[in-house]
């Protein structure tokens, strides 16, 4: 591995433009504690801070602290998660809301390892609450960090690879202070999002600009190495919206796992003979016709979703449903609270726009 020249005086610098130019007023900076970090630092992976902040405060509003987030259906929690993606995070948060309170008494761990035991919280997360919510010294990498860590020494390789990425620990370790450490951690995370941006970083106000190898050299644009690129394959399926006579929409409970785990879907299927049968079967009823909508593509990291949307009305009187646990009938405008993923939550408001009209 190549040495770098730690500049002693990066932490300072960094505090210096943070105190002056840094953001003091999202949310999760005011009233800071462990819960309130952590719920952000979640929220804030693969998430712009201005999607975050009204999620954020929404889900304080109904869950301020672990113990009211334990204590809720995990339909709950998904529904304020609904819109933000990355399903995983809210189950993950539920799951370890409930190990705080079943094993650690209602008190958030105060020992590294036993926060890293917990669900969706790695090395970088576990950094930002320590460091932002209790002032500990611990290092962070979030890909703010690595953009400018990468830029500042000119580090060379995807810091996806393991190799790159160990490195990028090594030197964000080297960096961190060990007075000050959440205003320096703040104040990076800050700079990778304000200055040291993807696209046109404005070096010319940046506070480390004299010492950054990429800005010296004119090669910001090659930092951080892209993902090598590889293309994603298509699939395909069908989204069957079978409404009763009510306006009512059957849901499907999906399995917790997978994707868009636990939340309620459109039953699927991979052809429109395939719905006829299973509605004649799970509802004892005949469809007569169906009305294809507009093919909507829908992409997770790794696959392409193609999904065809089908609408059938059926002349259908009471709850037929035999598997109770796993369907159920959906009212559009009504109030129940259930965690639903962005294609289906769409299709439902521009059903209850067409029925409306
Ligand atoms: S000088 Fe430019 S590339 Fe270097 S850390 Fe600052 S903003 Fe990023």
């Amino acid at each position: 591995m190549p040495a770098f020249s730690m500049n002693p005086d990066f932490p300072e610098r960094l505090i210096t433009w943070f105190n002056m130019h840094g953001r003091h007023d999202l949310p999760w900076q005011q009233h800071v504690n462990p819960y309130r970090v952590w719920i952000s630092e979640i929220m804030l992976q693969q998430t712009q801070v201005t999607t975050v902040i009204p999620y954020f405060n929404t889900f304080m509003d109904h869950f301020p602290d672990c113990e009211t987030l334990a204590n809720a259906h995990l339909d709950e929690v998904l529904h304020y998660w609904t819109g933000l993606g990355y399903y995983a995070r809210a189950r993950n948060l539920h799951r370890a809301a409930r190990i705080i309170m079943d094993e650690h008494g209602g008190i958030f761990p105060a020992d590294i390892d036993q926060l890293l035991a917990l669900p969706g919280i790695g090395r970088s997360t576990a950094g930002a609450i320590f460091s932002l919510a209790c002032g500990q010294r611990h290092a962070i990498l979030d890909g703010n960090v690595k953009r400018v860590l990468t830029r500042f020494h000119a580090i060379k390789g995807w810091p996806g690879l393991l190799q790159v990425e160990l490195e990028l620990w090594r030197i964000a370790e080297q960096h961190t202070p060990h007075k000050n450490v959440a205003s320096y951690t703040q104040a990076i995370m800050d700079l990778g999002a304000t200055v040291c941006t993807r696209r046109n970083p404005r070096c010319d106000i940046c506070p480390v600009n004299n010492d950054c190898c990429a800005f010296q050299q004119s090669r910001q644009h090659e930092f951080p190495y892209p993902k090598p690129r590889k293309s994603i394959p298509v699939r395909k399926t069908i989204f069957a919206i079978l409404e009763n006579n009510q306006g009512e929409i059957l849901l499907e409970h999906r399995p917790p796992t997978g994707i868009w785990g636990s939340l309620w879907a459109f039953p699927e299927f991979s052809s429109e003979d395939e719905i006829q049968s299973w509605v004649e079967k799970e509802l004892g009823f005949s469809i007569n016709s169906v009305v294809c909508k507009s093919m909507m593509r829908h992409t997770f990291s790794h696959f392409h979703l193609e999904i065809m949307p089908v609408h059938a009305r059926l002349e259908l009187q009471g709850n037929r449903i035999k598997d109770g646990d796993r369907y159920c009938w959906y009212e559009p405008s009504g109030k129940q609270y259930l965690g639903m993923a962005t294609p289906v939550k769409k299709l439902l408001q521009e059903i209850t726009f067409n029925n409306g009209e």
